[in-house]
Order: C-alpha cells, then sequence, then structure tokens
C-alpha cells in the first residue's frame, strides 16, 4: 500500500472517532492489563462476561494469587481459545499490513503505522472490524475507508427491495377442451 493511502485510511478513522478507547470494562490499570490478555484469546464481550464476575473478587496481583489458577478458571471459562483479532482482518483486507499470522501483521503494522496514528491506531482498527469490516459480511457499501481499502471483494449495496405493495396478478386465463356431451 502507498503511504499515502495508509496515511489517509487513519486520517479519515480519526476524522470519524477522535478519542478511540477500549470496550474492555475496567476500573483500574490491573483490571485492563487482565482484560487485555484474557481479549488476545475471544472476543471483548465474552471478556466482559468473564471480569464481570472475576474483579469483584479479585482485582489486584494479590488477589489473583490467592485465588490461585483453580479458582480462577471458573471465571475465566467463558473466554473461548479461539485467537482471531479483528486488526488482522482488517490490516489484511484493507493492504494496511498484509501477511500470514497475527505476528506478521503486527509487525508490518508497527513498522509501517505514521506515528501520528500509532497510539490510537489499534483501537481504530478493532473497532473498524468489530462494526464494518465484519468477518462474514463486511459493510463495504458504508465504509468510509472503501474507495482507498485494497480488498478485491468488497461488498454490494444490496438491490433496491421492490415497492411494498404488490402488483395484482393477472387473472389466469384457462384453456379448457370444450366439454364432451354424451351421446344418448
Ligand atoms: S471496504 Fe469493505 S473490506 Fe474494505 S475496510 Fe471497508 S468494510 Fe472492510
Amino acid at each position: 500500500m502507498h503511504p499515502a493511502t495508509r496515511k489517509a485510511i487513519f486520517r479519515r478513522l480519526q476524522a470519524a472517532n477522535p478519542a478511540p478507547t477500549t470496550e474492555l470494562l475496567h476500573t483500574t490499570p490491573f483490571e485492563l492489563l487482565v482484560a487485555v490478555m484474557l481479549s488476545a484469546h475471544t472476543t471483548d464481550r465474552s471478556v466482559n462476561a468473564a471480569t464481570r464476575n472475576l474483579f469483584p473478587v479479585a482485582n489486584t496481583p494479590a488477589a489473583i494469587a490467592a485465588l490461585g489458577v483453580e479458582g480462577v478458571k471458573p471465571y475465566i471459562r467463558p473466554v473461548g481459545l479461539y485467537n482471531t483479532t479483528h486488526i488482522f482482518r482488517v490490516a489484511n483486507r484493507t493492504g494496511l499490513a498484509p501477511g500470514r499470522t497475527p505476528r506478521e501483521v503486527e509487525e508490518a503494522l508497527t513498522a509501517t503505522t505514521p506515528a501520528e496514528f500509532r497510539r490510537n491506531a489499534h483501537h481504530w482498527l478493532i473497532l473498524h472490524g468489530r462494526y464494518t469490516c465484519i468477518a462474514r459480511a463486511p459493510k463495504c457499501p458504508t465504509c468510509i475507508i472503501r474507495d482507498l481499502c485494497e480488498y478485491p471483494h468488497k461488498t454490494r449495496a444490496a438491490p433496491a427491495r421492490r415497492a411494498a405493495r404488490r402488483l395484482p396478478l393477472p387473472s389466469r386465463v384457462r384453456s379448457r377442451r370444450p366439454r364432451r356431451t354424451r351421446r344418448a
């Protein structure tokens, strides 16, 4: 991707959301640290479902250590183990930082993201992947970086729906054979 295009993408994401932030529930830096580590394995929604119960019980290093591995396990059970980060998908589709593995994408993003956007780039890409560039059917027709994105399989707008009012069907004309009259 041309550096000017990369810059334009981040500028547009920035204009749409000047102060992006995480959607992981937290009230302290330690809670955020735990939530971020868990989010590497699943969605923010699953992480929030787990930490909503865990943090009231243990939200400090000492409390977590006191719970122990077996004590923590039931709380983080909702956290799956599939590793599918929004950033990996968005970076590949857009052409911002193509890579075969999350690590390759991470290194490419680190090397190419302009310094002025580095602080918030991960938020923009996560949010863009969560709400617009979704996995199954990306919302390309309404995407704010559609003209800059290099994904060759962009989705198209659904065809306009037909008027709800149904037109009456033409009346059927049945061809009938002339009835034979029985001979007496
Ligand atoms: S145009 Fe489509 S594929 Fe490209 S970033 Fe937007 S939603 Fe994703």
